[in-house]
């Protein structure tokens, strides 16, 4: 994930308005961790719902949710219940036996697929594993070329980076993993024009998160479908960050009404716990043979039932609405204050970007954040809002109402004087 907020990116680390609390956080940052995701911004000491504390007391609205982990907020019940539960009845098994809530997790997730019986379930601990299970079962295809998509993101291991449409981040790690191809997305002429019977697999985003929330035009992923389908080339569809409710439905895929072979998932069905999912549909769920695959934690079973508590919690609240709903009224609530540094609102369900005309997003995240919101800003000139899926519709109608004042803050001087 991109962690880019105002200070963020910021290799010395040492400039004023940076905060990481006045614990001296910032100081201990500095000299313990690695300085992998630039300076934090905050130090974030407790959560509750869809808020979190800093170290000083500042309470905020957190829009961002983890990146999209965070799905039933911070301190769910139902999540700390079954993990408490769990973790006191069986902690952890090695991957020679299997634990009941790792059985009925798959079991969950088939289901609400549509894919009882049709599928089958890898475990592991994030959303990059859960890719490179993807790209070593197209690998079993004993087809060698994998094509993915301009802009895309799929983590940041060796695997996962070379089907990462995303030059900047790869060039410091190359050369990575040979035979993948980009092509750009949302373009579905241009897979026609490179899928073919060499073809392993096409590996896509329903929508791409880290590219700034790119929804691609309708009827994409059904040729996609179609393309993949007549060249026997594996479809994966990584939903680590579309799935399990984000979109409003509880894969992106059912949106177009298609089936993929391969589903990555990760983020927000862990409810804030690390857990990766594979599922390979058909003969995508029989490619990995025993001693090929693996890891420690995978299917960890404090881990698999927070992840029932999240699937049951969403199914039994009726969440999947609630999402499609809040979403809508987030979108047309930020159109609809004909800001001028907004430029448009994209994105499905509460994965939304908020599309800026100058590229000021660091600016704008950092006036929210002393407003109360964590936002992100994925790219330059795009905000990106994940917040919980229990986001209240009172919180919705605060941010509204605060937004103007944040966005104003941030405006150009140039512009700020035409609007004023
Ligand atoms: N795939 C997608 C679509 C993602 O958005 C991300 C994370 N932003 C990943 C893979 C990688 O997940 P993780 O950070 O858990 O490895």
């Amino acid at each position: 994930d991109t962690r880019t907020g105002a200070g963020a990116g910021n290799d010395t680390g040492d400039h004023a308005g940076d905060h990481v609390g006045n614990d001296g956080g910032q100081r201990r940052w500095r000299a313990a961790m690695m300085n992998n995701y630039g300076t934090p911004q905050l130090t974030l000491v407790r959560g509750e719902g869809a808020h979190v504390w800093d170290a000083d007391g500042n309470r905020y609205l957190d829009l961002l949710s983890g990146i999209a982990v965070n799905a039933l907020g911070h301190g769910h019940p139902a999540v700390v219940a079954a993990v408490t539960d769990q973790l006191g009845r069986l902690g952890h098994v090695s991957n020679f036996f299997v634990a009941e809530p790792t059985l009925e997790l798959a079991e969950t997730l088939l289901d609400l697929a549509g894919l009882h019986g049709e599928a089958k379930v890898l475990f592991c601990n994030s959303g990059a594993e859960a890719v490179e299970a993807a790209f070593k079962i197209a690998r079993r295809t004993g087809r060698p070329k994998v094509v993915a998509a301009e802009g895309g993101f799929h983590g940041r291991t060796m695997g996962a980076l070379a089907l990462t449409g995303q030059p900047a981040k790869r060039a410091p790690f190359e050369p990575l993993t040979p035979g993948v191809v980009h092509v750009p997305y949302g373009d579905a002429d241009a897979l026609e024009s490179v899928v073919d019977g060499e073809t392993a697999a096409v590996v896509l985003e329903p929508v791409q998160g880290e590219n700034g929330v790119l929804v691609p035009p309708d009827g994409y992923l059904q040729r996609a479908r179609e393309i993949t389908s007549r060249h026997g080339a594996l479809l994966v569809l990584d939903e680590v960050q579309t799935g399990i409710g984000r979109t409003g439905t509880w894969f992106a895929f059912q949106h177009a009404g298609i089936v993929p072979d391969v589903i990555t998932l990760a983020k927000g069905i862990g409810g804030g716990l690390p857990l990766g999912v594979c599922v390979g549909v058909g003969r995508a769920g029989e490619l990995l043979e025993p001693g090929q695959h693996g890891t420690t934690f995978g299917g960890n079973p404090v881990c698999c039932a927070a992840g029932l508590a999240v699937l049951r919690t969403i199914r039994d609240e009726g969440l999947l609405d609630h999402v499609s709903r809040l979403g809508k009224e987030i979108a047309n609530g930020v159109e609809e204050l004909g800001h001028p540094l907004v430029a448009g609102v994209r994105g499905v369900g509460l994965l939304l970007g908020v599309m800026l005309r100058h590229p000021v997003s660091a600016a704008v995240a950092a006036h929210a954040r002393k407003a109360g919101y964590l936002l992100n800003n994925v790219q330059p000139d795009a905000l990106r809002l994940a917040p919980p899926l229990v986001l209240t519709e009172a919180d919705v109608h605060q941010f509204l109402a605060d937004l103007p004042a944040v966005l104003d803050a941030a405006l150009p001087s140039s512009s700020s004087e035409a609007t004023s």
